[in-house]
């Protein structure tokens, strides 16, 4: 395997610099990546997080996998990115200084913007050489994102990638927007699925537990690394929830936000998810639920204005075959 100048053989680790971007400070921008090589073949896993730099939680699954000696294969390679927008982690920001988003700007162009001389970086350098990718994000500044994984059925093997990190929820979500990372795995047939937990700018233990679990099982799915009882334990106890559709319930009043219902729960339809209150108690309005499902993310913040959303609410579906 060889990414940039360096070449990385069998039973070998390394932490690879990929150039990123020149400040005007003259100060370089480098991308850390970790490529850890077991002895025997096997396939390329590539762990990422940060493509959106204010999204702690999927740094943190991946600081962790390394700290915690757990993304050194048994058998193939593992590549792991902790932080894939080092610019925007700089300032704790989803997006480049200029506004561009990272994760709409691949495959990347070398002459192009800076967001999109980074993506090229990364595809040229690190996608191709890898089989199956999981890529780790979190909701917004407001939304709480219930730990899910969202796979696009376009390719029986990101349903089976899905179904083995075994997420509280599995969203099926097809059409991958143009320019993410997403798009570019399916036009070139490279299995991959979507972490989605928490909220931006916040480490929460819990989905980061959820997290680093899933592509543990990832691992073992793949040959790449055993899990051990403990986890084969825990997934005999838990089995994800597949959703195949989702509402947005939005308010329909400015005002102060009480949810009623605690993320990840089951509702049924016109169940009371919450009010929307007139700060001067002046009024308040009831929020019902337009169907029955779960919620899989909730707003966090405590004053709405009419429109925002409040809850997402995913309907369960069959597991697919
Ligand atoms: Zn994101």
């Amino acid at each position: 395997m060889k990414i940039l100048t360096e070449e990385i053989k069998c039973g070998k680790s390394t932490f690879i610099k990929l150039k990123a971007a020149s400040l005007y400070t003259r100060t370089e921008i480098e991308i850390p990546v970790i490529v850890e090589r077991a002895k025997l073949d096997g396939p390329t896993l590539l762990v990422l997080g940060g493509i959106h730099g204010d999204e702690v939680n999927g740094i943190e699954i991946v600081r962790r996998l390394i700290f915690d000696k757990q993304a050194k294969p048994h058998r193939g390679t593992i590549i792991c990115i902790p932080v894939v927008n080092v610019m925007a982690f700089l300032n704790l920001e989803r997006k480049f200084a200029d506004g561009r988003d990272l994760n709409r700007s691949f495959p990347g162009n070398k002459k192009g913007s800076l967001a999109a001389q980074v993506a090229n970086s990364i595809t040229q350098e690190i996608i191709q050489q890898v089989d199956y990718v999981v890529d780790l994000h979190t909701g917004g500044a407001a939304k709480f994102n219930f730990p899910q994984i969202r796979y696009d059925g376009e390719h029986p093997e990101n349903l089976m990638l899905a179904k083995k990190f075994n997420a509280p929820f599995t969203f099926l979500q097809n059409k991958a927007p143009v320019g993410s990372l997403r798009k570019v795995l399916n036009t070139r047939k490279i299995p991959v699925v979507i972490f989605e937990g928490g909220r931006s700018r916040e480490i929460d233990e819990d989905v980061v537990k959820i997290g680093v679990r899933g592509v543990l099982n990832v691992m073992d799915h793949l040959g790449i690394r055993q899990r051990t009882k403990e986890f084969k334990e825990h997934e005999e106890k838990t089995k994800t929830v597949f959703l195949s559709n989702s509402k947005w319930v939005r308010a329909k009043y400015s005002g102060m936000f009480q949810p009623l219902v605690k993320n990840g729960s089951e509702v049924q339809k016109n169940q009371l998810l919450g009010y929307i209150n007139g700060p001067f108690a002046q009024f308040q309005k009831k929020v019902t639920s337009p169907i029955t499902g779960h919620i899989i993310c909730l707003n966090r913040i405590p004053v709405v204005y009419k429109g925002d959303a409040l809850f997402h609410i995913g309907k369960v579906s069959e597991p697919p075959a």
